[in-house]
């Protein structure tokens, strides 16, 4: 079942590796069918390279296998967390990148000091406190602190991104690697302004509401 969503988190899932924002098992993708509301994720601790679309697993928003022979991803409880508490997202991914999960490792969130970030993610990329893997609290953490962003750090775990589809929130995810490497490149050599918030809002809105083709 749902075979064109579990084709479509297959490639997701290999874009991870392919960004450097995971190494080996670690990381997930899920997305939501919007009209059966059922979720497709990763089976746990399978190497990307070896996942095929079949081993996806098809879960309900309460947690029951309805197709699938492999134990789901650990953080399944998070994913299903916040499908249920976010009505507007139908893809949720989590990475491992070295560059964002440095920052979480310190429990920092990233300011704005890019342009890029501003027009991505319309203001800094909060950090969430630690949860223990395996259960929802990881979810409560995204779904308390994630706010309008796309994207939050996991204190000393990595990062969540969301999206209204599982490749807007695999963009958020490779977005938020790219700006969390050139803030840490920029830190090396000093202290960056941040850019003031009326410029951010109007950054992000220009972003989403007039760059690119219409
Ligand atoms: P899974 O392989 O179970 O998805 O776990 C990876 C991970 O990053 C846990 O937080
Ligand atoms: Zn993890």
């Amino acid at each position: 079942m749902l075979e064109l969503l579990k084709e479509k988190v297959w490639k997701l899932h290999l874009e991870l590796p392919k960004n450097g924002l995971v190494k080996w098992t670690g990381g997930n993708v899920s997305a939501r069918d919007p009209e059966t509301g059922l979720v497709v994720i990763k089976p746990s601790g399978i190497l990307f390279e070896d996942l095929r679309p079949e081993d996806h697993i098809v879960m309900n928003l309460n947690g029951d296998i309805v197709e699938g022979k492999l134990q789901p991803s650990s953080d399944t409880a998070s994913h299903l967390y916040i499908y249920r508490h976010r009505s507007d997202v139908n893809g949720v991914v989590h990475t491992h990148s070295p560059y964002a999960t440095a920052f979480a490792a310190l429990g920092k969130s990233i300011p704005v000091y890019l342009t890029a970030m501003a027009d991505e993610f319309g203001g800094p990329i909060p950090c969430a406190d630690f949860a223990l893997i395996g259960g929802e609290e990881i979810g409560q953490q995204v779904v308390d602190n994630i706010g309008s962003s796309p994207a939050v750090l996991l204190k000393n775990h990595g990062v969540f991104t969301i999206g209204p589809t599982p490749t807007a929130a695999v963009k958020a995810a490779v977005m938020v690697e790219d700006v969390a490497r050139t803030t840490w490149l920029a830190l090396q050599m000093g202290q960056p302004d941040e850019i003031p918030a009326d410029a951010v809002a109007k950054l992000h809105y220009r972003y989403t509401h007039v760059y690119g083709q219409h």
